[in-house]
């Protein structure tokens, strides 16, 4: 069996870290996670550059990544305008956030729960006027499905419904997404089953955070219920501006050792992907990056879900071979 691990580092990461990634390198970074394996990429925002300066050569990193052989290259844009700027640097997959809790929309985005609906159905009709190479796909993250770092608890129907309206509206999949580290493993569970059986094959991936460190057994849960897409960051970059202190996304070094060594293939190489964290390190020095795996790299008789053996240690990548 086969699992998807979706890198988001260079948007989700990049995007809550103030300090700016120069170009130059989020392009030798993105290319190195894609020579490590990671077959599909979110590699920026296209939202308001004053807003979030981090994201402003989202264009051209995207037609970087366009030329790499092989990956899938996502943006995310959360409205119209956004779509019709990924569209113009090439993109045809747009990942668009719509929250499930208004109270976080409306900070995230600037506009209601409703209002983001009825945004994918603007974008869903506008794409209908392109010629057909052209159509991206729409890929909705439904935020605070887990729970709200403003309102609290979400209520679960209310997420599933909005699954179902935002599908409605057209759009081509619907995934679940914690960024603040709400999700539980039974919530996970219930979740998810829901959103398969409303939904079938418009059922989108998970998106987990490592806020509260159930990141990997969210993911777990997930696969228990069919679940094959998952988002992770490499270094588990990418806080939450709404919570202070909060650690990022779930660590993709720490996701790809799990996957592989519970027999589930991901395509991924541990020894390329330390490489690609190497470039992360140097790239934002003394920026916190997290994740067990690359401090020990595999244990011995490690081997991936394929049968091969790498050496003992593989996917290490201690701080004096960052600083060498
Ligand atoms: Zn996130």
């Amino acid at each position: 069996m086969t699992i998807l691990v979706s890198e988001v580092g260079p948007r989700d990461g990049l995007q809550s870290i103030h300090r700016i990634m120069p170009t130059e390198a989020k392009i030798r970074w993105i290319r190195a996670l894609a020579a490590a394996g990671l077959r599909e990429i979110e590699v920026g925002s296209f939202v308001n550059p004053k807003k979030l300066p981090q994201m402003a050569d989202t264009a051209e990193v995207v037609q970087d990544a366009l030329a790499i052989p092989g990956l899938s290259v996502l943006a995310l844009a959360p409205n119209l305008r956004g779509v019709q700027n990924a569209v113009a640097a090439g993109a045809r997959r747009i990942t668009m956030p719509v929250s499930a809790s208004d109270a976080h929309s409306r900070a995230n985005i600037g506009v209601s729960t409703d209002r983001a609906v009825e945004q994918v159905g603007e974008v869903v009709a506008w794409r209908a006027t392109l010629p057909e190479e052209e159509r991206p796909q729409i890929e909705i993250g439904i935020s605070t499905a887990f729970g709200c770092t403003i309102s609290s608890a979400v209520p679960e129907d209310d997420v599933i419904a909005l699954a179902v309206r935002l599908a409605e509206k057209g759009a081509d999949s619907v995934g679940l997404s914690d960024g603040v580290g709400y999700g539980n493993p039974a919530q996970v569970k219930r979740l998810f089953s829901r959103l398969r059986a409303e939904l079938g094959e418009r059922a989108g991936g998970a998106h987990f955070h490592n806020t509260r460190g159930q990141g990997l057994a969210n993911v777990v849960a997930a696969l228990e219920v069919g679940v094959t897409t998952f988002d992770a960051s490499q270094g588990g970059i990418g806080g939450c501006p709404y919570s202070p202190g909060a650690t990022g996304n779930i660590v993709t070094e720490d996701l790809v050792w799990m996957l592989e060594a519970m027999g589930l293939e991901t395509g991924v190489d541990l020894a390329k992907l330390a490489e690609a964290r190497a470039i992360l390190a140097e790239s934002l020095p003394g920026e916190p990056i997290y994740g067990y795996l690359p401090d020990v790299g595999t244990e011995k008789g490690f081997r991936y879900a394929d049968g091969r053996q790498p050496p003992e240690g593989t996917g290490r990548l201690a701080a004096q071979e960052i600083c060498a």
